[in-house]
């Protein structure tokens, strides 16, 4: 072990965000600046952070309390201490409150995702982002003034939460049955069955789906709230029925709230409802992606360095070529992912104001969020899977933190919208908004940009052709496209990342080209023309040595 690791970690120590090469490649590339305050954060979260959440995870739990000493209901989470002083130190960065005051963009607050990335403590710093940004952006000047002011403060900013789910559905957010009325000029919610609420307890207020009564059928009939969890006479204004055990994500709580006579704020235009609530979850699902590259990294990084030093047959496993290929295969992968990614969250920056009927940046926006969120759930599954497998039996203990990252990696595909709603949802953006044209004719132009260096362009740009006569097929088959939007999800994905790989190559420095042009055509072997990778790049040690080299 070198000096810079304990017991558990092998990349304690290493500061996430500034030794991450291949990250600040991208974000160069991306023309962002370097951003010293997430240097401070990367080195936050690979010390005493990854120390006190590995012991959340397996002892400190957060539970529900239900009773005060005067027997009233509270329904109130506790967490430890140490949990709590990682929330106020999280948020002191300014990862919610910067980017609604402008003083960040919303780079900010994602890449923060990716370098926190435990989905668990991460997904509290969502909910809160989230409900920011809704009061922000769909909250009259009372409410505004009121709660947004709260968690813009900088002393004990609230948190936030967002109850979309219900027991008969979160797919089908049509389905909802919490119902909203109006007496008097105050809207009364109610509904027994947020069924999968994420935050209850420690959240200060909550986005809420309902349906305001006369109900108008579906998705349509939706609006949403903020519902605060306390009224201004102190007394609690929903229920908690019980907290979920879950496999993973375990520093944020989720519960089970029932709502009765709740007292709610409407926010936006109770009929444009349903895109707010699409709005908003654009947020939650940019978050999980990032998050979802965030482990990947850090398990890839710490199965690296466990490669490096574990021998078998005489040497360290990583000089074994099978094991070599797996290294090279993910890191091409998460490097493809984490640039498609990039691209989605300036698109989603560049929108993040719009309104209904919203513009074409926006559902650009949408159309890679659902690409970005599948592409980087499902390989996040991949990696931190496999990353149990470079660690052999020990990877499959819950004493070293390596299972954990899996744990906390299988939720990703689940929440925030399965894989097959991504699907659809994607399409639906191509249907009714036509995403697809700024897609595919941002990747013709990078392909034609650099057409004259890369061997594979035609290649490319016949590819972005049949894909394009590939929409068209399905848009004449009605609902028998279904069955293959998934495949088109992950194609348009593949596409669009190996063009921006092969971009990225041609405007890297002389130093990076090597690298670079390694990781490009691996990606486009595996992902586009599916053939074998040529013993010549398997043999390349460069993707991968800055791991050990930034130690
Ligand atoms: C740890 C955790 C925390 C969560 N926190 C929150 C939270 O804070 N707030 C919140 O609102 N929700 C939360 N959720 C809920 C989550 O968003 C939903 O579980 C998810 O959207 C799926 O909904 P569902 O469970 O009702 O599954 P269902 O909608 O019943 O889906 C079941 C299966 O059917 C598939 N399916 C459904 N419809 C279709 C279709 N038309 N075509 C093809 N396949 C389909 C789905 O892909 C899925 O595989 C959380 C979930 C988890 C696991």
């Amino acid at each position: 072990m070198n000096e810079k690791s304990n017991s558990l970690f092998l990349s304690f120590g290493t500061d996430y965000y500034t030794e991450d090469f291949p990250l600040q490649q991208i974000l160069k590339y991306s023309g962002l600046r370097y951003n010293s305050k997430l240097s401070k954060l990367g080195k936050y979260v690979s010390t005493e952070f990854l120390e006190a959440l590995d012991f959340i995870d397996h002892y400190g739990k957060p539970y529900l309390e239900y009773w005060n000493t005067l027997g009233e209901r509270i329904d109130h989470v506790r967490i430890s201490p140490e949990h709590r002083r990682i929330l106020d130190v999280l948020f002191s960065y300014g990862i919610v409150r910067n980017v609604i005051t402008g003083d960040e963009d919303w780079l900010y607050h994602f890449l923060s995702g990716y370098i926190i990335s435990d989905s668990g403590i991460f997904c509290t710093v969502t909910l809160t982002m989230q409900t920011a940004y809704a009061l922000n952006k769909f909250g009259d000047n009372i409410v505004r003034e009121k709660y947004l002011s709260r968690y813009l403060s900088e002393e004990k900013p609230w948190m936030g939460a967002t109850f979309y789910t219900e027991l008969q559905g979160g797919s089908d957010l049509g389905s909802n049955t919490t119902k909203a009325e109006l007496v008097d000029g105050e809207w009364f919610i109610n509904g027994p069955d947020k069924y999968f609420a994420s935050n209850a307890g420690l959240a200060d207020g909550a986005i809420v789906t309902a349906k305001p009564v006369p109900e108008k059928p579906g998705a349509k009939g939706i609006s949403i709230f903020f519902v605060p969890a306390y009224l201004d006479n102190g007394v609690h204004n929903y229920r908690i029925r019980r907290l979920k055990n879950k496999i993973g994500t375990v520093a944020v709580p989720t519960g089970e709230v029932e709502m009765e006579d709740s007292v709610g704020f409407l926010l936006g235009k109770p009929a444009e409802g349903i895109y707010g609530a699409m709005d908003i979850l654009m947020i939650s699902r940019l978050d999980n992606a990032f998050a979802a590259l965030g482990i990947s990294r850090k398990a890839l990084w710490e199965a690296f360095l466990y490669a490096n030093s574990r021998k078998s047959f005489g040497s360290n496993i990583i000089e074994h070529p099978l094991l070599r290929r797996d290294f090279l295969e993910m890191e091409a992968d998460l490097e493809g992912s984490t640039i498609l990614s990039v691209k989605a969250a300036e698109a989603f920056n560049r929108s993040a104001n719009d309104h209904f009927p919203y513009s074409e940046e926006y559902h650009y926006a949408r159309i890679l969020t659902h690409i970005s969120k599948n592409m980087t759930a499902n390989l996040s599954d991949r990696i931190t899977r496999y990353s149990m497998e470079i660690f052999g039996g020990i990877g499959f203990l819950e004493e070293f933190p390596i299972a954990k990252f899996h744990r906390d990696a299988i939720v990703t595909p689940i929440w925030e919208g399965t894989s097959n709603i991504q699907a659809l949802e994607m399409y639906e953006t191509i249907v009714k908004k036509k995403s697809d044209r700024k897609l595919l004719e941002t990747i013709r132009k990078l392909v034609n940009g650099f057409s004259k260096e890369i061997g594979v362009s035609m290649k490319l740009l016949s590819r972005t052709d049949d894909l394009e006569k590939r929409i068209k097929e399905l848009a004449a088959m009605g609902d028998d496209a279904q069955y293959y939007l998934k495949n088109l999800l992950d194609e348009l994905g593949h596409l669009f990342s190996s063009a921006l790989l092969f971009d990225l190559h041609v405007h890297s420095t002389e130093e990076d080209r090597e690298r670079t042009r390694i990781i490009a055509e691996i990606y486009y072997i595996r992902n586009i023309s599916h053939g074998e990778i040529p013993v010549e790049l398997l043999n390349s040690a460069k993707p991968l040595e800055w791991m050990i080299n930034s130690r």
